[in-house]
C-alpha cells in the first residue's frame, strides 16, 4: 500500500475483495485468496433435496422447563490462538499473535471488523497523547492509521497533538486487508456463546452461526468481545456494570446549507466533521443502563432511533438546514461498559492520575489533550485471577470503574489488544499458561512490533 488509493478504488476493492474466511480462506504462507470471478447473471443450485434435520438434539420441555439435551458439537477449527471479537482490540490481538508466529483464528459476530470504532460509528480516536505533544499508543493501531492516510478520505486530523477522525468503511477495509495479509483465519457471522472447559482451563469456545452450533479448540483464547462474553462463560470473576448507552449516527449535506444557516448560532445536534465532505458523525451519550439485558438493549435501540429521527426533523425545520439528511444510524448500539474482568491486577484511577509505572508494563495510555504524564498498563489486567489459558483485551480489562473513561478509549483498546495477542502467542509457543509467560519476552516482541512501552 505505497500509493494513495482513491475513494472509488477503495469501494471497488472492498466490493470485489474476497476476505479470507474459513479453512480455504487463507493460503499457506498467509496470502489472501484471489478474487472469485463475478458471474454475469443469477445462478443457483439445489445442494440437497427434501432435507429434514433430526430433532433429537432440540430442547424439550421437561416439568415445565426448557431443557437442552447433551449433544456432540462438530469442530469448526483448531488453532494456537483463538481471538473472539473483531473490534479494535481483537483485530490488533489477532494480527499481533500471527506476526509473533502463532496460528490464529479470529471470530466476529458481525460482517466486518472494527467493533464500535467502525460499526458503532465512533470515528474519533482520543486518549493516545501526553504532553509534548507525544503519541503513546502506537504499534498495530498506529499502523492502521498510517494505512488510512494513504486512502483518499480515509482519515483526517492526523498529527502531533491532534485527535484523528477515521472513515468507517476505509477502516473496515484496512482492517480486513491487514488481517488477511497477516494470515489470520477468519470466521464472520459467528457468535461466541460458550467456553469449552477442562477443569480451570479454557480449551476453546462454542459458536452459533448459520452452520449451527460448533466448537473451536485453541491453546489460548483471547476474549476481545468488549463484554467479556467468554471470560464470563469460563467462570472468571468479573464486575457487572451499568454505563451510558447511546446510538451514533451520521448526517449528510452539511456542505449544502442554505444562506440562512450563516445567521445566528448553529443548531444543536450537528456533530463533528468526518473525512467525507459534508458528512458529520453525531455522538450520543444516552442513559446509564445494563448492556447485558436484551430487553433493555431493544428498548434503547427503538428509543434512540426515534430520538435521532425527531432530532433530524427539527434540524430540517431550521432555516438553511432543510437539505440535511440522515445518512445512517450505527449498525452497532453504543454499549460502553458491561463486564470488566477481575484480573491478577486491577488498574486504579490513582495509577492513571499519578502516572504509575509497572515492571510488567504492556501498554501505555494518554489523554484527549496533549497534557499530563503517560500512565502504564500492567500485564496482570489482562489475566484472570483463576481461569487458565485465557486473556482479555479492550474495554473489558481489569480496571476500576473510575478509570472507565480512560481504558475504554480506542487507542488504549488497540494497545491492550496488541499486548494480549503477543502474550497469547508466546504462551501457546512456550507451552505455558498466559499467567506464567516471560513478560520481558512479551515486552521485547511488542517493542519489535513498534508498540510503545515507555
Ligand atoms: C457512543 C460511544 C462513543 C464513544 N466515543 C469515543 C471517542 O470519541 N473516542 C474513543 O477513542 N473512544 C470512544 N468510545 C469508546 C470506544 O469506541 C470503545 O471503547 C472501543 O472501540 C472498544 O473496543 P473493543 O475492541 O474493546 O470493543 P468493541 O469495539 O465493542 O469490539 C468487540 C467486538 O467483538 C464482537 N463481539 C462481541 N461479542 C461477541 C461474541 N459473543 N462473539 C463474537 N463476536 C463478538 C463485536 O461485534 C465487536 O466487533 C465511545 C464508545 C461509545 C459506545
Amino acid at each position: 500500500m505505497n500509493q494513495r488509493i482513491s475513494r472509488r478504488d477503495l469501494l471497488r476493492t472492498v466490493g470485489a475483495s474476497s476476505l479470507a474466511t474459513g479453512f480455504s480462506g487463507v493460503l499457506a504462507g498467509g496470502a489472501a485468496v484471489a478474487d472469485e470471478p463475478q458471474p454475469s447473471g443469477f445462478t443457483g443450485s439445489v445442494l440437497k433435496a427434501n432435507v429434514a434435520q433430526s430433532t433429537a438434539t432440540c430442547p424439550t420441555i421437561v416439568n415445565g422447563e426448557v431443557i437442552q439435551p447433551q449433544r456432540k458439537l462438530s469442530l469448526l477449527d483448531q488453532t494456537d490462538v483463538l481471538v473472539v471479537g473483531g473490534g479494535s482490540a481483537g483485530v490488533a490481538a489477532a494480527i499481533a499473535a500471527r506476526r509473533t508466529g502463532a496460528q490464529v483464528t479470529l471470530v466476529e459476530r458481525y460482517n466486518h471488523f472494527g467493533g464500535l470504532w467502525t460499526g458503532g460509528l465512533v470515528l474519533v480516536v482520543i486518549g493516545h497523547m501526553v504532553k509534548g505533544p507525544k503519541q503513546v499508543c502506537m504499534g498495530i493501531g498506529e499502523e492502521m492509521m498510517r494505512r488510512l492516510e494513504k486512502i483518499d478520505g480515509g482519515i483526517m486530523n492526523r498529527g502531533p497533538g491532534k485527535n484523528p477522525t477515521v472513515d468507517a468503511e476505509a477502516l473496515k477495509f484496512v482492517m480486513l486487508d491487514m488481517v488477511a495479509e497477516a494470515g489470520v483465519k477468519v470466521f464472520l457471522h459467528c457468535w461466541g456463546v460458550d467456553a469449552i472447559m477442562e477443569g480451570d482451563a479454557v480449551r476453546g469456545a462454542v459458536f452459533e452461526s448459520k452452520s449451527g452450533r460448533q466448537a473451536i479448540l485453541a491453546k489460548v483464547v483471547v476474549d476481545a468481545t468488549g463484554d467479556g462474553d467468554v471470560f464470563a462463560a469460563a467462570g472468571a470473576e468479573f464486575e457487572h456494570r451499568t454505563y451510558n448507552i447511546g446510538l451514533v449516527s451520521r448526517i449528510g449535506n452539511l456542505d449544502k446549507l442554505g444562506p440562512a444557516a450563516k445567521e445566528g448560532r448553529p443548531p444543536r445536534g450537528l456533530g463533528a466533521s468526518t473525512p467525507i465532505p459534508g458528512v458529520n458523525w453525531v455522538n450520543m451519550l444516552g442513559p446509564e443502563r445494563d448492556g447485558l439485558d436484551v430487553a433493555e438493549l431493544s428498548r434503547l435501540e427503538m428509543n434512540h432511533r426515534r430520538q435521532i429521527w425527531k432530532q433530524l426533523e427539527k434540524l430540517r425545520k431550521t432555516p438553511g438546514y432543510e437539505r440535511v439528511y440522515l445518512l445512517e444510524t450505527a449498525p452497532q448500539l453504543g454499549v460502553r461498559i458491561t463486564r470488566t474482568l477481575v484480573g491478577v491486577k486491577t488498574l486504579t484511577h490513582e495509577d492513571i492520575r499519578t502516572g504509575a509505572r509497572f515492571p510488567d508494563v504492556i501498554a501505555v495510555g494518554g489523554f484527549t489533550e496533549p497534557k499530563g504524564e503517560e500512565w502504564h498498563i500492567p500485564y496482570g489486567v489482562l489475566v484472570p485471577r483463576k481461569v487458565e489459558q485465557l486473556l482479555t483485551a479492550g474495554r473489558c480489562i481489569s480496571a476500576a470503574l473510575k478509570t472507565a473513561d480512560n481504558i475504554r478509549l480506542i487507542p488504549v483498546c488497540f494497545a491492550t489488544g496488541h499486548a494480549a495477542g503477543v502474550a497469547a502467542a508466546v504462551a501457546a509457543q512456550d507451552g505455558c499458561p498466559p499467567r506464567a509467560v516471560e513478560v520481558p519476552k512479551v515486552q521485547r516482541i511488542l517493542r519489535e512490533q513498534e508498540a510503545y512501552l515507555g
